[in-house]
């Protein structure tokens, strides 16, 4: 009768649970985990999403972890409107040629048509940079650091994708200007490593620090660096976040100099500046890697709940003063491992039993379930189960309770970013001859690749592996086109390249490595 009970149980457990197969069904199954595991919701306007708490949660440790850093290192925050007008807009050439297919416009107030339509800021350079010059008056105004954590507006055509591409997004946009070219890009590498600590701290993932090539750069910029990530099930790389020297591009545009410091007499200078984004497409970047077949698995450092504490084994049978005793012990652990900064939370709920609540927390992905019942009660203990492994672990309810709990957070945190690591490293792989790299990207890998750093040559690979030469059809989780492999970034880390080493391409000689990949 026990069994029937529980299997019941499974079974209700099942209907909430996740009915998509994330080997089989990857698209489908990260909607589901979203959606079921309430991070975040549909909308009615295509590209655009609903952010539940547990995933703001993740958006709010992102911001006060970074913010914190850019802080000390001078940024100060600030808000600018989000429209803009055409004339501002379309000041830096290259820039807006870049945006222009996906700015959205303001033409009408209620029936009435404007008389000229406003945008909506993609990105905030044209926005800013009129009051940079206006503020920046002398060289003692640099080096001058502003951020914003804002929204911005792409009407994107390619598929939209929860959190990886959609219309509106959240992000933080830094824009400083320096008067040497050298402060300028310190900032720039400085920045870079902060979206990597992003990554790879908070979110347990690891990413590829590089640049970016001519043809991929920020439009407008010098040059842009990245952290590139890497999704398993599709093989596919993804910009994680940018870092760009704009030079004296904008400041040119926009006219803004300051009198050279060594004298009237030398000429002016014009300022150089950077411009810094991390958005939103973190948060799905983690769960594509981390979650699973449960549903959502969030590494303990941002998840919104780090453990949650379920009583268990209570029956009919069991006394009514037991019953209280671990309701009441469960709630004391609950408040210690709050007092110790640990983001605990209990589920003591009477209308739900343990089977449907250990279903339910673990597609929410809270890293540790904390079981307690009679025989917990007894020995002085909680049984704690790791989300990512099902793993047990007793731990005594003495002195050292929040300790132990905070140190199977950290392990768990380190064993998510190890795994997600170990894939990565052994899906990128050195490919130096032409006929391995289409295979090879079949094989769901991202590519290092000796290259020329001619433009058109990069078309070439892009062009040149989309073809279903083989005859085998490219997995695709989206609507678009067979993809063919885009440059990801020239990473910072070269292996060597051979003396006279040729290009994966063409006869030219190469000089760099460049990792190409389908990407997002
Ligand atoms: P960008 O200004 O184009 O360099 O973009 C800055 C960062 O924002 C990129 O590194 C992306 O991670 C992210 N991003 C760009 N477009 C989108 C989008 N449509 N949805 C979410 N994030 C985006
Ligand atoms: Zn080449």
């Amino acid at each position: 009768k026990k069994d029937a009970k529980k299997d019941g149980a499974l079974e209700d457990a099942k209907l909430i649970g996740i009915t998509v197969d994330k080997a089989k069904d990857f698209p489908g199954w990260y909607q589901q985990i979203l959606t079921k595991g309430e991070m975040l919701d549909y909308y009615d306007v295509s590209g655009c999403y609903i952010l539940r708490p547990a995933s703001y949660a993740i958006w709010e440790t992102i911001q006060k972890w970074f913010d914190t850093r850019i802080k000390r290192l001078g940024v100060a925050n600030t808000y600018f409107p989000m429209f803009v007008s055409n004339k501002v807009l379309e000041k830096e050439k290259d820039h807006i040629e870049g945006f222009a297919p996906e700015v959205a416009w303001v033409t009408k107030a209620g029936s009435s048509e404007l008389d000229e339509p406003i945008a909506i800021r993609p990105t905030s350079e044209t926005v800013m940079y009129p009051y940079f010059a206006k503020w920046i008056q002398s060289y003692r105004d640099l080096p001058l650091k502003l951020n914003q954590w804002n929204n911005v507006v792409r009407w994107e055509f390619k598929h939209p994708q929860p959190f990886l591409r959609t219309r509106e997004f959240l992000w933080q946009e830094g824009h400083t200007a320096h008067l040497t070219s050298e402060e300028a890009q310190e900032e720039v590498m400085q920045i870079l490593d902060f979206y990597a600590g992003v990554y790879e701290e908070l979110l347990a993932v690891p990413v590829i620090k590089g640049k970016k090539t001519e043809h991929e750069k920020f439009a407008g910029g010098v040059f842009t660096t990245t952290c590139e990530g890497y999704i398993p099930q599709t093989g596919r790389g993804i910009q994680g976040a940018t870092s760009h020297f704009l030079g004296q591009n904008f400041s040119k545009m926009f006219n803004f100099s300051v009198e050279n410091p060594l004298g009237s007499e030398h000429p002016k200078l014009f300022a150089f500046q950077n411009s810094w984004g991390l958005s939103t497409r973190s948060i799905g970047v983690m769960v594509m890697i981390h979650s699973d077949n449960k549903g959502l698995v969030i590494p303990p450092r941002v998840s919104q709940f780090q453990a949650v504490i379920i009583p268990v084994g209570v029956t009919s049978k069991t006394s009514e003063e037991e019953r209280t005793r671990i309701n009441k012990t469960a709630k004391e652990i609950e408040s210690r491992l709050l007092n110790s900064d640990i983001r605990a939370t209990g589920d003591y709920r009477d209308n739900y039993n343990p089977g449907w609540k250990f279903a339910n927390w673990e597609l929410k992905g809270v890293p540790l379930r904390l079981e307690f019942g009679p025989k917990d009660l007894q020995q002085n203990q909680v049984t704690v189960v790791r989300r990512n492994d099902s793993k047990k672990i007793i731990v005594k309810l003495d002195d050292h309770l929040e300790l132990n709990v905070q140190e199977i957070l950290d392990v768990l945190q380190q064993d998510l970013y190890n795994a997600a690591k170990a894939k990565y490293d052994s899906h990128r792989v050195i490919v130096d001859e032409w006929n391995k790299f289409v295979p090879a990207l079949n094989a769901k890998n991202v590519i290092l690749s000796p290259w020329c750093g001619v433009e058109e040559c990069e078309e070439d690979i892009k062009a040149s592996s989309s073809r279903k030469d083989d005859g085998e059809e490219f997995e695709e989780d989206d609507k678009a086109p067979s993809m063919g492999a885009k440059s990801l970034c020239m990473p910072f880390e070269q292996p060597p390249l051979k003396l006279n080493q040729k290009c994966i391409k063409c006869e030219k000689k190469a000089v760099t490595y460049c990792m190409f990949g389908r990407s997002y």
